[in-house]
Parts: C-alpha cells; sequence; structure tokens
C-alpha cells in the first residue's frame, strides 16, 4: 500500500521536522475534505517517525520497522476508523489486508457507522479503548506510540470523553492524530486539545501524478481524465477507475443469468447497448449508488471494443468456473466467490457438453470483436448461441 506514497509530502516534512527539534504537539487534528490524502499522510507520519534507517526510508520502506509499518504491523502503531460494534481482530485484519491492496479501498460500513467506544474489559481492535489501553504501554520497537483516529467527527459523547484526558495529558511518547472532512462536526472539547492542520483537496496534475503512482497499470491519459472527473478528491477519482470494470462485471452476470433462462429479447437490447457503447443505468446505480458520471457512454470506437472484450473475457471467466464447479464438485474454489451461489445453482441443470460449447462461443465472440468485426452483431451472435445452447440441453433432458 504505502509503499506508494499518496499523501501531502510538504505537511510530512513539518512533523517531521518538529519532531526533531523536540516541539512537536503530541495531539494533532488533520481536517480537509474526503480524498484529500489525510490518513496517507498520518500513516506516513507514523512509519517515518519510527523508522530507524531515516537516510534509506525516505522514499520506500527499507527498514523492518517500515516494512511493518505499511503492512499495519508495526505495534507501535495504530488506526482506528468508524465500524460496526461486531467488528472483531479477524473483521480488522481484514480491513488492514484490503487497504494494503487498495489504499483506496473503503468498507461500505464507513459511512453509517461511528468511532466504537469499546467494551471496558474487552475492547474491540478498532475502538477507543484498545487504543488508550494500547498508548498507555511504552513503544515496544519505536519511538513513539502513534493513534491514528479516522471520523473524529463521529466521535460520540462517551468515546470523546474517554478521549479527552488523554488527548490533554497524552503519554511522553505518544501521538495522537485525528482526521476529520469538517471541521464543524467535531466536538468543541476535542478541538480545543488539538493542533490543527488544513489539507486543501489535491489539484489535478498531484492527483493524475498521484493515481498513476498507486495504480502503474493506467495510462497517463486515462490517469489525467480520472483527476478531471475527481476534482481533487483522490478516493472519488480511484471509484472512477474501478467503477467501469465493477459494471461490466455485474453486468456479465446478469447476462450469464439471461441466457440460462432463454430471454433473449432482453439480451438484444444489451447487444445493442454494447455496440453503442452504453452501460446499463440499473447496474451502475447498483454498483455506485447515486454517481450518475459512472454510467458515461463510451466515446470512441476502442473504448467499446474494449467492453465488448472485457464482458467476453468476464463471460469467460463465469463459464469456465461453472465448468469448474461441475467437474472438482466439492474442492471447486470459485473463482468469483461472491457469484459463487448463483453459479452453483445454474451448474445444477447443465451439462459439461454444453457448457464447453458456450465457453468456445464466448472465445470466437472475443476474437471477433478484437477483429474488427460489427460489435453488436458479434454479441447478438453471441447471446443467441448461448441461450440455445441452454435450450438444447433442457430438451435433452425432458427427453
Ligand atoms: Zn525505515
Amino acid at each position: 500500500m504505502l509503499n506508494s506514497f499518496a499523501g501531502r509530502q510538504e505537511i510530512v516534512n513539518r512533523v517531521l521536522q518538529k519532531d526533531l527539534d523536540g516541539n512537536l504537539a503530541h495531539s494533532h487534528l488533520f481536517v480537509g475534505p474526503e480524498g484529500s490524502g489525510k490518513l496517507f499522510t498520518a500513516l506516513e507520519i507514523a512509519r517515518r517517525i519510527n523508522c530507524v534507517t531515516p537516510k534509506e526510508c525516505q522514499q520506500r520502506a527499507v527498514c523492518e520497522s517500515c516494512k511493518k509499518a505499511v503492512t499495519f504491523q508495526h505495534p507501535d502503531i495504530r488506526w482506528i476508523c468508524p465500524a460496526p460494534a461486531s467488528t472483531g481482530e479477524k473483521e480488522a485484519a481484514e480491513l488492514y489486508q484490503l487497504i494494503q491492496e487498495d489504499p483506496f479501498y473503503e468498507p461500505t460500513y464507513a459511512a453509517s457507522s461511528q468511532v466504537l467506544i469499546g467494551d471496558v474489559t474487552h475492547p474491540g481492535p478498532l475502538s477507543v479503548r484498545s487504543a488508550l489501553k494500547y498508548l498507555r504501554v511504552k513503544p515496544f520497537q519505536g519511538k513513539r506510540k502513534v493513534v491514528i483516529v479516522s471520523g473524529a467527527d463521529r466521535l460520540r459523547a462517551g468515546a470523546a470523553n474517554a478521549f479527552l484526558k488523554t488527548l490533554e495529558e497524552p503519554p511522553d511518547d505518544a501521538l495522537i492524530i485525528l482526521l476529520t472532512p469538517v471541521r464543524s462536526s467535531v466536538l468543541p472539547t476535542i478541538l480545543s486539545r488539538c493542533q490543527q492542520t488544513r489539507f486543501e483537496p489535491y489539484n489535478e496534475n498531484e492527483l493524475a501524478d498521484l493515481l498513476q503512482k498507486i495504480y502503474p497499470d493506467i495510462q497517463s491519459a486515462h490517469a489525467v481524465e480520472l483527476a478531471k472527473s475527481g476534482s481533487g478528491n483522490a478516493r472519488q477519482a480511484a471509484l472512477l477507475r474501478q467503477s467501469v470494470p465493477q459494471i461490466l462485471r455485474r453486468w456479465a452476470i446478469s447476462l450469464l443469468d439471461l441466457a440460462h433462462r432463454g430471454n433473449e429479447g432482453t439480451l438484444q437490447i444489451a447487444a445493442d447497448m454494447l455496440h453503442k457503447g452504453k452501460l446499463p443505468a440499473s447496474i451502475a446505480e447498483e454498483v455506485a449508488p447515486g454517481n450518475k458520471s459512472i454510467a458515461k457512454d463510451a466515446s470512441d470506437l476502442v473504448e467499446k471494443r474494449d467492453r465488448v472484450i472485457r464482458i467476453c473475457s468476464m463471460l469467460s471467466i463465469y463459464y469456465c468456473d461453472m465448468l469448474n464447479c461441475m467437474t472438482r464438485g466439492d474442492t471447486w474454489v470459485p473463482r468469483m466467490a461472491s457469484d459463487a451461489d448463483k453459479l452453483k445453482s445454474i451448474v445444477t441443470q447443465r451439462t459439461v457438453h454444453s457448457l464447453l460449447l458456450d465457453i468456445d462461443a464466448i472465445e470466437q465472440a472475443r476474437l471477433d470483436a478484437d477483429r474488427n468485426l460489427n460489435l453488436g452483431l458479434v454479441m447478438a451472435v453471441l447471446f443467441k448461441e448461448l441461450v440455445s445452447n441452454a435450450r438444447e440441453q433442457t430438451r435433452a433432458q425432458s427427453a
């Protein structure tokens, strides 16, 4: 994750300098709009402040301490965020893992949860009480114990009060960094105890550079386009990058379902949409509710072709997955775990032979699309074949 730094370097430098000068405040509040790099910056400060070979580790994690920091395994760095009360060690570990895979990952509960206060005797891993308990112990390996709290605006009175005493008189070696998008929603008692730092939205150039750094597979023209649509919000720009593939994935599974049910009419409409480079609004809404810009039509032929090829690749994954499910039985490991149940139920009504025909037809369509044939026609032919293979099968079974 933070092997490629995506925060605000000037703020990191300022904090590190103050630490060297011996006048770094213990409690900080980072205020800045969504996607302005607050968490990245806080995590980078935590890493650099505890680094054992600062010269070597300026750009990336080289020493053991930094390596632990970027994988959320450093014993002296703790990050907590709003989470449901049921969150245990397993869920917290999963969250840390997902953020390492994609630094802009945001769990679905993020928008609706509060920062937990935690049980007195058994505080959960992402709770205020666990963070406080942890701050009371001397640093294990590093110089400072760092606690980072995302969503300081979502600390309810009880959780905030639990924090106050520590914010006021933090242990000598503690560094507490609270993050919030809006200053006005943070309780005044917290505001008055923290040194505040403002984060401005990224400008377009910074954002384009940052996206390319985090996602090396993005072409530079695409990064610039995403940066424009993100309007300073790095998370939003990153989300836009993901959403079309996600829509295509949802679309592929719904096409598979339509073929299975023999719904030729809807499939022909889908072939036409792919031909015109349109995306189904209902699926866009499911992937990113309320975000109208995501279901943007493909503007040129290359993009349309690319979508058709990707839909074919997704279909191919799903059909091969069904074949694997059928032949491997209980030892089947689905490639798309979240769709496994649907595939499993369809498989019970199919044979190996008809699935092989489907896989061949999809591969043919992918090649044809790549060969500049008419996209609408290629997909119409493919969908007809998928429906007919599924029907043949039903006929054979009832005979
Ligand atoms: Zn280091």
